[in-house]
């Protein structure tokens, strides 16, 4: 009952595909990283299958990647012999949208987007689909491990596909063959050298040894030898081969703006290699807001859900390999063990501790990535108690005297006036209008910066009762100003606060004019200009965090 059949893809995808394919995208080369990173995919799904089921190895235990030319019949094959595909595998992941980084671009640019959206494409992995970049059709033939089926997917990547019943001996005996029947514009693609570069410079150092064979009947020539790269010494690894690797494990088209790479001994042994990536990955701001750190043992690739970090650093990429975990267990218990509570602990202390050495060493390299994962980072002010310090240590902020540079709370509390006892601050949507604020009179006038905190996330930490270096934080639309010990840098300036008849008088007219609207009138150093302002009580929320509860439906 399982034969031929045509199917349609999904609507987005087709629309997708058409985009891709007329784009001007210029950097269509990319379509053998993704084939090659998928393969080398497959191969390291199988070694974890193998645990439980050696006989899915039968007589061919080592993984393999093969890339062939045919220059006269215009392809290129990528073929692996890992896990395989079934018939339904086949439907469900090459059919639909079944990469996140695809459904993310397709959002982002909606069905209907034009050609110049494409230029978004080199933001986000576009995966299996990018062999539609250079190939008028694509010939998937797979056979699962342990399956007595092979299958075949084709298409023309114009909106249908269809899968057939592949012969036994046309396939291959255990994975998948992908065959690209290259446009005419990419046939140069096929050239020994350029594809021998390809495949080196974009994937030399996945886990899996990649063979070439330039033509039909050449000799398979061994170009990558799987050697993993957080395995080799870092003296000896050249910053293009961590770019290429931060490429592929983080699907990201950018340059890595951090490279963690080191190895930790001792009562625990495991290798990590991470990065900090150069821009925003599209789903930082998932609803799950999973990590994502890969977990190896022994270089056998368990799972990439293992909580390896804590949610506010889910911005950092990249695997730790473990030593001493052990390989046959689930990954649900994994999950629970102990020994990778360890690693998390040793992991998240030297993110950080990387992130505080480069913000001291390189202040413009750190601005950046604070601009871009600063308000992630500041999750943990609130979420991470016992590393709290060490946050804000990192954190950077906006002032009232900061101009364009980012404010950290070291040089922030050397700034302190005499007899400034807190680190002020003001929380809202907008800088222009926080600096346009009233509340900022008192605080100009005796030369006091204060911190504008312009990220929902700010709300919620300051409301903690944080403290930095024994200085606390204090909201200055919030209870008394205490400003009367701080000196007016122009003392000719100062307001006559004292009580007189007629300020009483004043305040108790205002007073029972707003009745229950507010529950105190008074005077306050906190104006100059201005006559009067909004305060919130000393006890209780601040402004903004009320307001955000407030559009919040609470
Ligand atoms: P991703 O790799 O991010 O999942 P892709 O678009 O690259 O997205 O691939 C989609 C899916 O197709 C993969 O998740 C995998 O299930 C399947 N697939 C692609 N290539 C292979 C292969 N060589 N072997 C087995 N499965 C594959
Ligand atoms: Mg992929």
């Amino acid at each position: 009952t399982k034969a031929k059949e045509t199917r349609a893809f999904e609507a987005d995808v087709s629309r997708l595909l058409h985009m891709m394919v007329h784009s001007v995208y210029s950097d269509k080369d990319v379509f053998l990283r993704e084939l090659i990173s998928n393969a080398a995919d497959a191969c390291e799904k199988l070694r974890f299958e193998a645990v439980s089921r050696p006989e899915l190895l039968a007589d061919d235990p080592k993984p393999r990647i093969t890339v062939s030319a045919d220059p006269d019949n215009k392809e290129i094959t990528v073929e692996d012999n890992g896990i395989g595909m079934s018939r339904d595998d086949m439907a469900e992941a090459l059919g639909t949208i079944a990469r996140s980084g695809t459904r993310a671009f397709v959002e982002r640019v909606g069905v209907g987007g034009t050609t110049e959206d494409t230029q978004f494409i080199g933001q986000f992995g576009v995966g299996f689909y990018s062999a539609f970049m250079v190939a008028e059709r694509v010939d998937v033939i797979s056979r699962l491990a342990g399956s007595e089926e092979a299958w075949r997917w084709s298409s023309d990547g114009k909106g249908s596909y269809e899968i057939a019943p592949a012969p036994l001996e046309a396939a291959p005996r255990r994975g998948t063959r992908v065959v690209l029947h290259l446009m005419d514009d990419a046939v140069p693609c096929t050239g020994s050298y350029r594809l021998e570069q390809l495949a080196k410079s974009q994937s030399g150092h996945v886990p899996v040894p990649i063979t070439l064979v330039e033509k039909p009947g050449a000799e398979a020539r061994d170009i990558a030898d799987g050697t993993a790269l957080w395995v080799r010494p870092k003296s000896e690894i050249k910053p293009e081969e961590y770019t290429d690797f931060y490429r592929s494990v983080a699907g990201q088209y950018d340059e890595p703006a951090a490279t963690i790479h080191f190895r930790a001994e001792g009562r625990q042994e495991y290798s990590v290699l991470a990065f900090v990536p150069g821009s925003r990955p599209f789903d930082l701001f998932d609803q799950d807001r999973k990590g994502r750190m890969k977990l190896y043992v022994r270089r056998v690739f368990i799972t990439d859900d293992a909580d390896l970090l804590p949610r506010y650093l889910r911005f950092v990429r990249g695997l730790v390999d473990s030593a001493d975990l052990p390989l046959n267990v689930s990954r649900e218990m994994i999950q629970e063990s102990p020994l990778l509570a360890s690693i998390r602990k040793g992991l998240t202390n030297r993110v950080l501790g990387d992130l505080a050495k480069l913000a001291e060493n390189e202040a413009e390299a750190f601005a950046k990535i604070w601009e871009n994962f600063g308000v992630v980072l500041k999750e943990g002010l609130y979420e991470d108690y016992e590393r709290r310090e060490q946050l804000l240590q990192l954190a950077r902020f906006h002032s009232t005297t900061s101009g364009e540079g980012w404010r950290g709370l070291a040089g922030y509390v050397a700034a302190m006036k005499e007899g400034q006892k807190a680190i002020f601050f003001m929380a809202g949507d907008d800088r222009a209008r926080l600096e346009a604020s009233p509340q900022l009179e008192g605080f100009r006038a005796r030369g006091i910066e204060v911190l504008l905190l312009t990220d929902p996330v700010d709300s919620f930490w300051v409301t903690m009762a944080p403290h930095f270096e024994d200085k606390p934080f204090k909201s200055i639309t919030q209870g008394a100003a205490e400003l009367a010990d701080i000196p007016l840098l122009d003392v000719a300036k100062k307001p006559d606060t004292a009580a007189t008849p007629e300020i009483d008088g004043f305040l108790a007219f205002v007073k029972s004019t707003l009745g229950d609207a507010v529950s105190d009138v008074k005077a306050s150093d906190r104006l100059t200009e201005s006559a009067v302002c909004l305060v919130a009580p000393e006890h209780g929320h601040d402004r903004q965090f009320e307001r955000l509860l407030n559009a919040a439906g609470r």
